[in-house]
């Protein structure tokens, strides 16, 4: 096995046992960044330095025959929207060209203390908005099993570097899908924490209600070894809450105990196998459900009746938090900015108008659209009711069963410039996604086949705060 092959078990093993030395594991992924990713176009900023000297700092611990952390010396590639300090951080957005992040994000300041090496920041889709990880304003990233077909997005620069072996593991953000989608078109695996479940102090905000750091990883067991090392309270973050928390209105949880994977409950909403859908991907979806079964899991049949609004309550939700978010890109407070307009006034239009791409300008006119006298009842209002039917219907189901079992978008991956210019056709890529995020949910992606070349994911639902049952049954299904 190649070093940049490894996971971060195995990289750890070789790490505690002298195999090979971190510098050697961290410039076997620098190489290869180097010599592969033109192909790709998955990174906006390298940090060779900074792993480089991470990485020394490693050997010498080693050296020392210090304890090393699991997670120490394993290389990782950062989601251009999470702060690292003193790394441009851009947020793919040429409003953020030249920003230098004076802070680290919460999770990158835990994950460095326990050792990390930083090898850069990924590309995605500008302020996190879009499918496809085309609407970033300086490259479009390519999915690296057809260099054809998009990655997915928003994180799509941090899938497709994993893929890629340009890391071990990657951190991204996802709003409405943006870990879990790519992840799904890349195949590996995805996951999105409950809401609260992992501070976003530092993560460039969308649409605060709704956004959450997560990662991407190539086993479950990764996963759960990152997620445990990110996850918790912290005083920075008020949303952010101590993962043990259970929630009572969720039923009670069988997981306090000894949880029993064989014994738990799934479900599965037929509102998510839809006309339209993909039939390749949904015979995919149904055999990965039937390899449950025969594991000895009861698979029942629910209902989420309000699914079909979950897309609409999203579009208007999402663009009013975004509206409200952005308006700190002045041209005044932060990066670029119009120097030659005529007045201040010109300097905030100005900047804001060739700063910001087109989507980013979309959804911040249909937010101030939303939110403005006389239309904020019949849209952003109603659209939050909406928002408690649909926790209502996860609430309901999670009274009879564990988990829920879903596909992550209709279809596989689609190719470079097929929806860019239907924003309608590329928002509805998001419909088995949003659900989750509006209910503040854990899920996760999961690879379970492949429609021709092109991989396909599962989504794996639970109730808030019980990732600990995603991991069982993911990782049951890495052992069949
Ligand atoms: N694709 C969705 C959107 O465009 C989700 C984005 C995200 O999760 N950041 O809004």
């Amino acid at each position: 096995m190649k070093l940049y092959e490894l996971t971060i078990a195995k990289a750890h093993r070789g790490l505690k046992k002298k195999e090979f030395s971190c510098l050697e594991l961290t410039k076997s992924f620098l190489d290869r960044i180097s010599n592969l990713d033109k192909k790709i176009f998955s990174f906006l900023t390298i940090t060779p330095d900074i792993a480089l000297s991470q990485a020394k700092k490693i050997d010498d611990w080693i050296l020392q025959k210090r304890e090393i952390p699991l997670l120490a010396g394993i290389p990782l590639a950062i989601k251009d929207n999470i702060l690292v300090e003193g790394v441009r951080c851009t947020a793919a957005s040429k409003i953020l060209e030249n920003y230098i992040a004076p802070y680290d994000a919460t999770v990158v300041k835990r994950l460095k203390k326990l050792g990390v090496v930083i090898l850069g920041k990924t590309n995605l889709d500008e302020f996190a908005m879009g499918s496809s990880t085309e609407n970033s304003a300086y490259k479009v990233t390519h999915n690296p099993h057809d260099l054809n077909y998009i990655p997915g997005g928003s994180s799509g620069g941090s899938a497709a570097a994993l893929t890629s072996n340009f890391c071990i593991f990657s951190l991204g953000s996802d709003t409405g899908g943006s870990i879990r989608q790519p992840a799904s078109f890349c195949g590996v695996v995805g996951l999105k924490p409950t809401y609260g479940a992992v501070s976003r102090y530092g993560l460039i905000s969308m649409a605060s209600s709704l956004d959450q750091i997560g990662l991407i990883t190539k086993t479950v067991e990764d996963t759960k070894i990152v997620f445990g090392a990110i996850k918790g309270k912290d005083s920075l973050d008020s949303t952010s809450v101590e993962s043990k928390i259970r929630n009572q209105p969720y039923g009670e949880s069988r997981a306090t105990a000894k949880f029993e994977i064989r014994n738990c409950k799934v479900g599965v909403p037929k509102e998510y196998f839809i006309e339209g859908m993909d039939p390749a991907v949904e015979k995919i979806i149904k055999n990965s459900i039937k390899k449950f079964e025969d594991l000895g899991i009861k698979i029942k049949e629910i209902s989420l009746p309000h699914t079909k609004y979950a897309l609409a309550a999203y579009y208007i939700i999402m663009p009013s938090e975004v509206s409200a978010n952005l308006a700190r890109y002045d041209g005044i407070k932060y990066g670029f900015s119009k120097k030659k307009a005529q007045s201040l006034l010109n300097v905030y239009l100005e900047s804001r108008g060739e700063g910001f791409g087109e989507e980013v300008r979309r959804r911040i006119m249909l937010g101030t659209y939303a939110l403005s006298a006389g239309y904020y009842e019949a849209y952003y209002l109603r659209a939050q009711k909406v928002r408690t039917l649909i926790q209502e219907d996860f609430k309901k189901a999670f009274q009879k069963i564990d988990l829920i079992l879903t596909p992550v978008s209709p279809t596989p991956a689609f190719k470079i410039g097929e929806k860019i210019t239907d924003p309608l056709k590329m928002y509805l890529s998001d419909v088995f996604t949003i659900a989750v995020n509006l209910a503040g949910l854990p899920a996760l992606s999961l690879p379970v086949g492949k429609v021709s070349n092109l991989p396909v994911g599962l989504q794996i639902i639970a109730r808030p705060f019980e990732e600990d049952k995603i991991f069982e049954i993911g990782q049951m299904f890495e052992q069949i």
